[in-house]
Protein backbone atom coordinates (compact mmCIF):
# COMPACT_ATOMS: atom_id res chain seq x y z
CA UNK A 1 0.00 0.00 0.00
CA UNK A 2 1.29 3.16 -0.59
CA UNK A 3 1.75 6.67 0.80
CA UNK A 4 -1.43 8.15 -0.47
CA UNK A 5 -3.15 5.14 -0.34
CA UNK A 6 -2.42 4.86 3.80
CA UNK A 7 -3.33 8.87 3.94
CA UNK A 8 -6.52 7.99 2.41
CA UNK A 9 -7.27 4.79 4.78
CA UNK A 10 -6.37 7.42 7.70
CA UNK A 11 -9.07 9.67 6.57
CA UNK A 12 -11.64 6.60 6.41
CA UNK A 13 -10.97 5.61 10.08
CA UNK A 14 -11.46 9.12 11.14
CA UNK A 15 -14.32 9.49 9.11
CA UNK A 16 -16.20 6.54 10.39
CA UNK A 17 -15.20 7.53 13.89
CA UNK A 18 -16.46 10.60 13.83
CA UNK A 19 -19.13 10.99 10.97
CA UNK A 20 -20.56 7.62 11.51
CA UNK A 21 -23.08 6.45 8.99
CA UNK A 22 -26.10 4.30 9.50
CA UNK A 23 -24.68 0.51 8.45
CA UNK A 24 -20.83 -0.24 8.78
CA UNK A 25 -18.97 1.24 5.66
CA UNK A 26 -16.61 -1.10 3.57
CA UNK A 27 -14.23 1.36 1.59
CA UNK A 28 -11.60 -0.37 -0.99
CA UNK A 29 -9.49 1.74 -3.51
CA UNK A 30 -8.90 -0.28 -6.75
CA UNK A 31 -6.49 -0.66 -9.56
CA UNK A 32 -9.61 -0.33 -12.37
CA UNK A 33 -12.25 1.80 -13.57
CA UNK A 34 -15.34 1.25 -11.80
CA UNK A 35 -18.66 0.37 -13.78
CA UNK A 36 -21.97 1.88 -12.98
CA UNK A 37 -24.29 0.94 -15.50
CA UNK A 38 -23.53 2.02 -18.68
CA UNK A 39 -20.99 4.50 -17.42
CA UNK A 40 -17.18 4.32 -16.24
CA UNK A 41 -16.67 6.27 -13.49
CA UNK A 42 -13.87 6.96 -10.87
CA UNK A 43 -15.58 6.17 -7.59
CA UNK A 44 -19.04 4.57 -7.03
CA UNK A 45 -21.24 3.53 -3.35
CA UNK A 46 -24.17 1.62 -3.01
CA UNK A 47 -25.95 -0.22 -0.23
CA UNK A 48 -26.38 -3.63 0.18
CA UNK A 49 -29.53 -4.06 2.41
CA UNK A 50 -28.88 -7.91 2.96
CA UNK A 51 -25.58 -7.28 4.57
CA UNK A 52 -26.38 -4.14 6.05
CA UNK A 53 -23.55 -2.60 4.40
CA UNK A 54 -22.35 0.20 2.70
CA UNK A 55 -19.93 0.20 0.00
CA UNK A 56 -17.66 2.77 -1.23
CA UNK A 57 -14.95 1.39 -3.87
CA UNK A 58 -12.61 4.41 -5.46
CA UNK A 59 -10.39 3.91 -8.31
CA UNK A 60 -6.87 4.40 -7.80
CA UNK A 61 -6.39 5.64 -11.22
CA UNK A 62 -6.13 8.83 -10.37
CA UNK A 63 -3.93 11.62 -8.35
CA UNK A 64 -4.22 11.41 -4.51
CA UNK A 65 -6.43 15.02 -4.33
CA UNK A 66 -8.59 13.39 -7.09
CA UNK A 67 -9.04 10.48 -4.71
CA UNK A 68 -9.66 12.44 -2.01
CA UNK A 69 -12.49 14.46 -3.77
CA UNK A 70 -14.20 11.29 -4.07
CA UNK A 71 -14.27 10.16 -0.89
CA UNK A 72 -15.38 13.57 0.34
CA UNK A 73 -17.91 13.01 -2.33
CA UNK A 74 -19.33 8.94 -1.83
CA UNK A 75 -18.79 9.47 1.90
CA UNK A 76 -21.70 12.69 1.81
CA UNK A 77 -23.96 10.16 -0.22
CA UNK A 78 -23.39 7.34 2.84
CA UNK A 79 -23.88 10.09 5.35
CA UNK A 80 -27.39 11.44 2.92
CA UNK A 81 -28.59 8.06 2.48
CA UNK A 82 -32.20 6.97 4.65
CA UNK A 83 -34.62 4.52 5.02
CA UNK A 84 -36.71 6.23 2.24
CA UNK A 85 -33.84 5.14 -0.01
CA UNK A 86 -34.32 1.67 0.83
CA UNK A 87 -36.48 0.71 -1.82
CA UNK A 88 -33.92 1.77 -4.52
CA UNK A 89 -31.00 0.63 -2.73
CA UNK A 90 -29.26 3.87 -3.90
CA UNK A 91 -28.94 7.17 -2.35
CA UNK A 92 -30.54 9.89 -4.65
CA UNK A 93 -27.50 11.68 -6.05
CA UNK A 94 -26.75 14.98 -5.15
CA UNK A 95 -29.69 16.42 -3.79
CA UNK A 96 -29.61 19.83 -1.80
CA UNK A 97 -29.43 17.34 1.82
CA UNK A 98 -26.48 15.70 -0.07
CA UNK A 99 -24.71 19.04 -0.66
CA UNK A 100 -25.16 19.99 3.30
CA UNK A 101 -23.21 16.49 3.95
CA UNK A 102 -20.31 17.26 1.42
CA UNK A 103 -19.72 20.57 2.73
CA UNK A 104 -19.64 19.08 6.50
CA UNK A 105 -17.57 16.44 5.20
CA UNK A 106 -15.01 18.70 3.14
CA UNK A 107 -14.84 20.69 5.99
CA UNK A 108 -14.02 17.94 8.33
CA UNK A 109 -11.18 16.61 6.19
CA UNK A 110 -9.94 20.52 6.44
CA UNK A 111 -9.60 20.63 10.04
CA UNK A 112 -7.72 17.22 10.03
CA UNK A 113 -5.12 18.09 7.51
ZN1 LIG B 1 -22.35 11.41 -6.51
Amino acid sequence: MNDDIKRLHAYVRILKKELPAAYPVSINFVSKKISVKDDDCFAATWLDLKKKKFFIQISKSKCYRCMLDSLIHEYAHILDWSHLHDKSEEPEYHSSTWGVWYSKVYRFICREK
